[in-house]
């Protein structure tokens, strides 16, 4: 076994949360650092409620974990400098700047041969109109940090432009068949487990449902499972990462990594005995990684806003697994929790 007994998780909504119960099956302890309100807090062991720039409540945090890992990308780099300083970071600082930031993840792709849609750098709105030039229309303007679910994009037609209002990316708009993803395992002896990928429906920007199998052929789903292993290794990678997929006539296209657990990887719960959060705990703490295979037919699907009237009745339906987040209110757009239909 290896020394570790307690980990860091920076972020306190539900990914933290379900790492946290994660955690605690192993035998491990989490610590929560979160400076609004943390619903991974309810299952954790500790927790520390202070912002980001609060230098003294981040070397309390480091000192009383033994590793540091997160849940969500865009922690401060400053906050990371000094965390990095006391305890390790998994998954690794290049991880989180390649994805922190479009136009560094697109490039970083690109560099690793493999494809993205086409894109542009916009610094300002005054490069618009160039960068338009030269991706055509129609196209998404991205700001390059801080976006998702659908957040800071803006989708360019026929008609008149919009400003992000922050330093952007213009991306080819992809006539894509279907949107997948990849989540890739990767442990610190470099051996890497793959989940199968997920078909992902979104609306309005956000993931409404992941389907596994996602019926795609087998040549695809390689190419996929392939080009996320390729991804984690360059990153040398340790923990637990979703690759963001678009799937076209010519083949795939990479949309965004995610360095860390992925909402649409939340049917492993259901599908595999070891799911995505157990298996980013084994990882960063230095565990062999465990049986990712599917055993089921599983359809996810988020509980939004005010899905949350359908739990009820939800849960008396033959065949779901509820999760709810513990969550106050269920305003619009909010995730509240989610569910697995086994299928087969
Ligand atoms: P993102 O925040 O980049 O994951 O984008 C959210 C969603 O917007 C994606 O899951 C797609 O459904 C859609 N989208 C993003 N980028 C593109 C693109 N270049 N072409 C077509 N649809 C896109």
């Amino acid at each position: 076994m290896s020394d570790i007994r307690t980990i860091g998780i920076l972020g306190g909504g539900q990914l933290g949360r379900m790492l946290s119960v994660a955690a605690s099956r192993l035998g491990l302890r989490a610590h929560i650092y979160e400076p609004g309100a943390a619903p991974a807090a309810d299952v954790a062991h500790a927790l520390t409620h202070a912002p980001y720039d609060d230098h003294d409540a981040l070397r309390a945090f480091a000192e009383s974990v033994d590793i540091i890992t997160y849940e969500f990308e865009n922690v401060p780099t400053s906050a990371l400098d000094l965390l990095e300083s006391i305890r390790p970071i998994r998954p690794n600082r290049r991880a989180l700047a390649v994805s922190q930031d479009r136009l560094t993840e697109k490039t970083f792709l690109n560099d690793h041969g493999l494809t993205t849609a086409p894109f542009a750098d916009v610094p300002t709105e005054g490069d618009l109109d160039a960068a338009l030039a030269r991706i055509g229309r129609p196209s998404i303007l991205k700001t390059r940090r801080m976006g998702y679910d659908g957040k800071g994009q803006i989708r360019i037609g026929d008609g008149p432009t919009e400003w992000t209002g922050a330093p952007s990316v213009l991306e080819g708009f992809v006539d894509f068949t279907a949107e997948i993803s990849v989540i890739i395992a990767r442990g610190a002896d470099g051996q890497v487990a793959a989940f199968d990928p997920g078909l992902n429906v979104h609306e309005g920007g956000i993931l409404r449902t992941t389907t596994v199998p996602c019926g795609l052929p087998a040549k695809l789903t390689t190419d996929a499972v392939l080009t996320a292993a390729r991804i984690a290794n360059a990153l040398d990678y340790i923990g637990v990462m979703g690759v963001e997929l678009f799937v076209t006539p010519q083949g795939l296209i990479v949309n965004e990594i995610a360095p860390r657990v992925h909402n649409s990887g939340h049917w492993t719960q259901a599908g595999c005995v070891v799911d995505q959060f157990e298996q980013h705990i084994r990882a960063v703490a230095g565990l062999p990684l465990g049986d990712g295979r599917r055993y089921a037919d599983v359809v996810m699907e988020n509980l939004i806003g005010d899905d949350m009237d359908r739990v009820p009745q939800l849960l008396t339906t033959p065949g779901v697994q509820m999760h709810l987040y513990g969550k106050g209110d269920a305003r619009p757009g909010r995730k509240m929790g989610h569910i697995n239909r086994i299928t087969a």
